[in-house]
């Protein structure tokens, strides 16, 4: 789950960390009492939306002006007018897509005067089983080019859990960034902070970048992206009530509803399918035989009827879907209740498009009967190729 970068940065201030006064807004008129609150004489305005590279991203809309998702301000006058532009316009950055992502809230913060900008982040190392910090003196540009362009200029180590942060990490970090002095303290003060606050939170990212020098010679966050480990999320009720549903898909927030594990994708086909190796096998197939799978869905071991008839309905309610496939072996999963929950879910919604269904295991003849005597329109598969081929072949047919 990720959240928003003023939610982040309230987050870390409360383990101590080093942000910049803000406030976030929903509408022009809040901009400017948040700008009279903060005072000036310099404000940044900030789109938050959940993805990064909004300094230079582009608006799509003419109305927002020709300058990015983060806006230096030198006057009240002008937050005001940045936040009117900004709010409601839709923004694209490299990490959008095509389509980019409506600016709903703004973030106006107190502006700082930078001196340098570094990169800091941590993560989970499964590799390792540790917690691995990467840091660069490149700070404030795109850190997969700096690794793709000049990978000398970053540096990861890694810090054992069992034994937390240490001061010779805090020296590493110094090091790698080429500080001195009360700096260099600072340095592993900071990264204390912000490792505690990892770890307390059960993080599985926390990217400062840039991490800045201000010209009055102190560390501070500038901006902050967090995301945290789903399976945790049961222990952090106040993490859970900062989740912003208008930026995540709609048809993944139905799944969790229904405990479902689905993933949208790009393609055409409309997948469900019981466990995930079979799931992933399924994508693979189809892809294999020219077209590309709409989604990733396992509905799981056991689930009830209702559970296949939701899943039904979220692969149904995504327009990019030109065909169906059910790819069920029945194991734990009986192929009867698939049957049943596939039913019920076009009677529900009806079939607009191709759907192709394999059944294999536990009750398939019964499945398959219920199938047939339904009366609907229905393409039978015997085997995972012979499916895949089938529904290839109707959806190409289709157009
Ligand atoms: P991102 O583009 O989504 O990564 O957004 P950032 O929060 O990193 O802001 C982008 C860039 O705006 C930063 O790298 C800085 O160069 C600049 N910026 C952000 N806040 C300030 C500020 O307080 N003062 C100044 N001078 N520049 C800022
Ligand atoms: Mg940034």
């Amino acid at each position: 789950m990720n959240i928003h970068e003023y939610q982040a940065k309230a987050l870390l201030k409360g383990f101590g960390a080093p942000v910049s006064n803000g406030v976030a807004i929903f509408t022009p008129a809040e901009a400017e009492s948040a700008a009279r609150e903060l005072g000036g004489p310099l404000w940044v305005v900030k789109s938050q939306i959940h993805a990064g590279g909004r300094g230079k991203g582009k608006f799509k809309e003419e109305s927002a002006g020709e300058k990015g998702g983060v806006r230096l301000a030198k006057s009240i006058e002008e937050v005001k007018a940045f936040a009117g532009q900004m709010l409601g316009s839709t923004l694209v950055t490299v990490q959008t897509g095509p389509a980019g992502k409506q600016v709903n809230r703004l973030y106006i913060e107190d502006g700082s005067d930078i001196e340098k900008e570094f990169y800091l982040s941590i993560l989970v190392d499964r590799a390792t089983s540790r917690i691995a910090f990467v840091v660069s003196t490149e700070g404030g540009m795109d850190i997969e080019e700096v690794a793709h362009s000049a990978p000398e200029k970053i540096k990861t180590f890694s810090v054992d859990p069992a034994t937390g942060i240490m001061p010779h990490h805090g020296l590493t970090i110094a090091k790698a960034l080429g500080l001195s002095g009360a700096l260099a303290k600072e340095a592993y003060d900071v990264a204390s902070k912000l490792y505690a606050a990892f770890v307390a939170k059960d993080m599985a990212m926390l990217e400062v970048n840039p991490l800045i020098v201000t010209k009055d010679g102190h560390l501070k966050v500038l901006d902050a992206k967090v995301s945290f480990d789903s399976n945790s999320l049961y222990r952090h009720p106040d993490v859970v009530a900062l989740r912003d549903e208008t930026e995540e898909d709609q048809k993944e927030i139905e799944a969790s509803k229904f405990d479902l594990a689905y993933i949208a994708l790009d393609g055409t086909i409309g997948c469900m399918v019981n466990g995930a190796g079979l799931a992933m096998a399924t994508l693979d197939i189809i892809q294999l035989y020219g077209e590309s799978p709409a989604n990733f869905l396992d509905v799981g071991g056991g689930a009830s009827e209702e559970k296949v008839t939701a899943a039904f309905k979220i692969i149904t309610s995504d327009p990019k879907v030109k065909g169906i496939l059910v790819n069920i072996f029945g194991g734990i999963m009986k192929c009867d209740v698939i049957a049943r929950g596939v039913i019920a879910a076009v009677k529900a919604v009806g079939l607009q498009v191709p759907l192709v269904v394999r059944l294999e295991g536990t009750n398939v003849e019964l499945g398959k009967q219920i199938i047939r005597e339904s009366g609907l329109n229905v393409i039978p598969a015997d085997d995972l190729d012979d499916a895949a081929q089938k529904i290839v072949k109707a959806v190409k047919e289709a157009v």
